[in-house]
């Protein structure tokens, strides 16, 4: 008889021989990473035996937790080498912030929503996650105090690349935003060069719930 936590090892290898690397996803470090990091942890109790399926999940508040291939899309479209200092935006649950965590130096993380902020930091600290810091706050407006960043991942949909987190990307560093309307965007994925110039590769539709700010979605539309 397996006990819970051989479960849900087992769930995790299962979830990446049928939904993650099937669908093209080859980086050794991004599949370890999310062979260890427990989703089911990060959703609701009555969640739980859903965890290692791959769609989205309510979180609350109206919000979800992305499809686990997307977040190994969105982390391999990064190309993390461990070293560097990482801005998220729109914690969320805090596994995609996990699996960050596990691949590179440090990861700032914001939210908007408090409730979601609060849990999001009791489960990333009781899973010892030293390198995370998370914020309430307006993400669309970067984290100026520890900007530049050598790498920016949004997880909401925006109306267009939000241009503070362009100026807070340091030279060399990749950004990856789904940016469209509000039921369909794009994965994009901008990577400035080291004399500072733009370029954009479009990635694959994807759909996610709004970025909401400044320089995203108004609240109420
Ligand atoms: N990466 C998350 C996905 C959460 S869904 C996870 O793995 O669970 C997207 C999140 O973005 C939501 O929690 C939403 O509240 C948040 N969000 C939307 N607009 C935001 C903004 N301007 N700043 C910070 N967070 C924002």
């Amino acid at each position: 008889m397996r006990n819970n936590s051989d479960r849900q090892a087992w769930a995790r290898e299962r979830m990446l021989e049928k939904d993650i690397k099937p669908r093209g996803i080859k980086d050794e470090k991004v599949l370890e990473a999310m062979l260890k990091v427990p989703r089911h942890l990060f959703v609701a109790e009555t969640q739980r035996m859903s965890a290692y399926e791959d769609h989205p999940l309510p979180i609350g508040e109206g919000q979800t937790i992305s499809q686990p291939f997307i977040v190994a899309l969105m982390t391999e479209a990064l190309k993390l080498t461990g070293r560097e200092t990482v801005l998220e935006i729109g914690t969320g649950s805090g596994y995609q912030t996990a699996i960050l965590a596990e691949l590179s130096a440090r990861v700032y993380s914001i939210e908007r929503i408090p409730s979601l902020t609060g849990r999001a930091r009791k489960v990333l600290d009781s899973l010892g996650y030293k390198n995370v810091l998370v914020k309430l706050s307006d993400g669309t407006l970067g984290w100026e105090e520890y900007a530049p960043y050598d790498r920016i991942l949004v997880t909401a949909g925006a109306p267009s690349v939000p241009e503070p987190l362009v100026d807070q990307l340091a030279p060399g560093g990749i950004l990856v935003i789904p940016v469209g309307s509000n039921s369909l965007q794009e994965l994009v994925r901008v990577t400035k060069s080291e004399d500072g110039s733009i370029r954009e590769e479009r990635m694959g539709s994807c759909v996610f719930v709004k970025l909401v700010g400044k320089h995203g979605w108004e609240v109420n539309c």
